[in-house]
């Protein structure tokens, strides 16, 4: 079972001037599409964090070390340059000067980022560096998604919601995006990443005060609004479409 984890307590609050929308769920939820089009109808910033987590699994393989070794994991911190856009039209990862948008996606990335990410220093300071994202951020508010952006991240976020799915829906969803790939192994593998990383966070029970938003039965467009109705209903007019 996960230990609850928390964001420990001499870590500083996420840019509270920034409005910051955290939104987490497990792959195949469509927590990324769902937020990119959050953003995007907001005017808000958005912020992949899986996506800084492939860019460090993309970073360590370069350097060919194993990424199930936390202490060969942590060598490489020290000169990982990550750069993210957070701009929801224009959406680009970079280590370095390498683009790595599309290489981040690849399978080998997938199969070794969760031992990157169960590394408790580099969570460290890779939440350092979303903080630092979501402050220079020059938007009015920015959608933060990931696996623990409502606990850890963004704990006093003024919206925070999980977005689940059934384990076959997310599986299914996951097949249909890699059109190449056997269906069952594309389940299989999610499953695999899955309980991995439910050993380091729990991304599948809301923690107090967390709006669930089911996707099981929705489109994309129903789960859209459904996101975009719990921004409505915590916030008021203000901040919805
Ligand atoms: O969301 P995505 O599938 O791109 O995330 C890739 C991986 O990054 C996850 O499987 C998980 O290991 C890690 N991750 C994390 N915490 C986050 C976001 C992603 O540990 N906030």
């Amino acid at each position: 079972m996960t230990e609850a984890i928390t964001k420990p307590a001499d870590d500083p609050e996420i840019a509270p001037d920034v409005f910051t929308i955290a939104i987490d769920g497990p792959a195949g939820s469509g927590k990324s599409s769902v937020s990119k089009r959050v953003a995007r109808t907001l005017g808000f910033g958005y912020l992949d964090t899986g996506a800084a987590y492939r860019a460090l699994a993309w970073h360590a393989l370069e350097h060919g070390i194993d990424t199930s070794d936390s202490s060969a994991v942590l060598d490489v911190v020290g000169d990982f340059r990550l750069s993210i856009s957070l701009d929801p039209d224009d959406y680009w990862v970079r280590v370095g000067a390498t683009e790595v948008t599309e290489a981040i996606r690849e399978q080998d990335v997938t199969d070794a980022v969760s031992g990157v990410a169960r590394v408790p220093a580099v969570r460290r300071s890779i939440n350092a560096l979303f903080r630092l994202l979501v402050a220079e951020s020059e938007r009015p508010g920015v959608v933060v998604e990931g696996r623990d952006i409502t606990t850890v991240v963004a704990p006093d976020a003024p919206v925070r919601i999980l977005l689940t799915a059934a384990p076959d829906v997310r599986a299914a969803r996951r097949s249909a995006e890699l059109a190449t790939s056997d269906a069952e192994d594309v389940a299989a593998a999610l499953h695999r990443r899955d309980a991995s990383d439910s050993t380091v966070v729990d991304f599948l029970t809301a923690a107090p005060g967390v709006v669930v938003v089911d996707s099981s039965e929705l489109d994309f467009e129903q789960t859209v609004e459904a996101v975009l109705d719990v921004v409505h209903t915590t916030t008021g007019a203000a901040h919805a479409r």
